[in-house]
């Protein structure tokens, strides 16, 4: 008998935990990933600070899971545009959908449409060389000496602490030489970390704000005063510490400086020419566990503005989208249709289905729980008896040729060749054309297991 045949779509860490659930099921079965990009790993490539080589290493298992039998992996295949959700769902006994939150939230506030005013996850997918931001470091005006960043989250701290890195520790990464250069030049002096409430409501973890202190020659601001005594909660209580330690500490002559502004939120964005020139913050304060707005406001100058308050996923094709929650509606992982029933086959598993919060390793414990009712649900009936032969024949049929694992290693082979030309580990491949063509010379097997 033929293996139950699932679809994954999106190779990042919910798509892989969802495909490595499966293949350690107790189902026979065999997974085709797909993703929209050439290259696999979704955010771990494209999201995770390329200064944070340690998380990056999760690759190293990741890749695994796509090495093994029974596993195809096809690149540069948009769902919902090369194949549809449906024929997924036809030519499939099931499909996951793990498509992430790729889209950053407004402020929605006015004058966010002035140039210069920029969303932190196109900045971040810019210096990570995302192929669809290639072309993107003109919009973001970073001869600006003063920059504002909205968002008291993880990566709202990303971005901060890459716009004050020297130049000397920008080079360790794998940012695209072209980025490197931008970033290593620019004008920045001062970054402006606007959180809306105080120091002990921050979504930054311990871990990523004691890395401030590594760095010698960045100055941090921030008043002390504003500072509980302490927490309760052992992960608050981490932060106000490193806060503590941050506020009594003396930077000499501090090449840029980190400024925190807590209890402040943006309530206009000002400008000149039609460019951000200055962003009026409103002081907030905390009233019967709300934050309300007091009304005193100044103007703080900026001459670029990164929005980082939170992502929300897109829909994918014909798949059930919830407009106001940001994703896909489901129940324990099994996609919700409009009539309040389960979608026979639908899958969702990671930020689509919970949300985007949770660090890399959160996934896992989500796709499990995904897989878990899918194997329940495909249990009960036999495999549909499709081989990967007609979904390969109704690609082809399109013209659209997978980019296939091997392919990816190819890509990865080459972007580790370029950066050791220059002194470096990796760097990355920030464009398509040359993705598909390095990726090309394997395009012939559509994966690395049988399926
Ligand atoms: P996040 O952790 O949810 O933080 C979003 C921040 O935006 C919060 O401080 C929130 O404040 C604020 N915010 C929301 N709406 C706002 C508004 N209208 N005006 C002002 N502020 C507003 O989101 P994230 O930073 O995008 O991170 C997403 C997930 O990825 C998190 O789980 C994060 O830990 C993870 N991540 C981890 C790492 C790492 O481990 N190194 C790196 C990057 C990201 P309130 O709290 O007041 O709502």
């Amino acid at each position: 008998m033929n293996p139950y045949r699932v679809a994954v779509v999106g190779s990042g860490p919910a798509g892989v935990y969802t495909t490595d659930a499966l293949v350690r099921s107790a189902l026979d079965v065999s997974v085709d990933v797909y993703d929209r990009l050439p290259t696999p790993y979704g955010l771990v490539r494209y999201g995770v600070a390329p200064d944070h080589p340690r998380i990056k290493s999760i690759v190293v298992a990741l890749r695994k899971v796509l090495e093994r039998d029974g596993v195809r992996f096809l690149g540069d295949v948009h769902v919902g545009r090369d194949v549809t959700t449906r024929e997924l769902a036809e030519l499939y006994d099931a499909v996951v959908f793990a498509t992430g939150a790729s889209v950053g939230r407004r402020l929605a506030v006015p004058g966010e449409e002035l140039a210069g005013v920029c969303s932190a996850t196109d900045f971040v997918a810019w210096y990570s060389g995302h192929p669809d931001h290639a072309h993107a470091g003109e919009s973001f005006p970073l001869e600006a000496e003063s920059v504002v960043v909205v968002g008291a989250g993880n990566v709202a701290l990303d971005v901060a602490r890459l716009l004050v890195k020297s130049a000397a520790d920008l080079a360790r990464t794998d940012m695209p030489p072209h980025v490197l250069d931008r970033l290593a030049h620019s004008g920045v002096r001062d970054v402006h970390l606007v959180c809306r409430r105080g120091p002990q409501h921050a979504k930054f973890t311990a871990k990523e704000l004691r890395e401030l202190l590594e760095l010698h020659d960045v100055g941090t601001e921030l008043d002390a005063g504003l500072l509980p005594a302490g927490s309760q909660d052992p992960l608050t209580a981490a932060n106000l510490k490193v806060f503590a330690d941050l506020a009594s500490r003396e930077v000499p002559a501090g090449r840029r400086t980190l400024h925190f502004h807590f209890w402040s939120r943006p309530v206009e964005l000002l400008g000149e020419g039609g460019a951000v020139s200055a962003v009026r913050l409103e002081r907030t304060r905390e009233a019967g566990g709300a934050v309300v707005a007091t009304g005193e406001v100044t103007d703080l100058r900026a001459g670029m503005v990164l929005r980082s308050v939170g992502y929300h996923s897109t829909p994918v094709g014909a798949l059930p989208f919830d407009e106001d929650l940001g994703r896909v509606p489901h129940d324990a992982g099994r996609v919700i249709g409009p009539d309040g029933r389960a979608l026979d086959g639908h899958y969702v598993a990671g930020w689509a289905k919970r949300g985007p919060s949770g660090v890399v390793g959160t996934n896992r414990a989500c796709a499990a729980g995904t897989v878990a009712g899918l194997v329940t649900d495909l249990a009960a009936r036999p495999p549909r008896g499709a081989g990967p032969d007609e979904v390969d024949r109704v690609l082809a049929g399109r013209g659209v040729r997978p980019v296939t694992y091997d392919g990816w290693l190819s890509i990865d082979a080459e972007e580790e060749s370029r950066g050791q030309g220059l002194g470096r580990a990796r760097t990355k491949i920030p464009d398509w054309e040359t993705l598909r063509h390095v990726a090309a010379a394997h395009a012939d097997r559509p994966g690395r297991g049988a399926a």
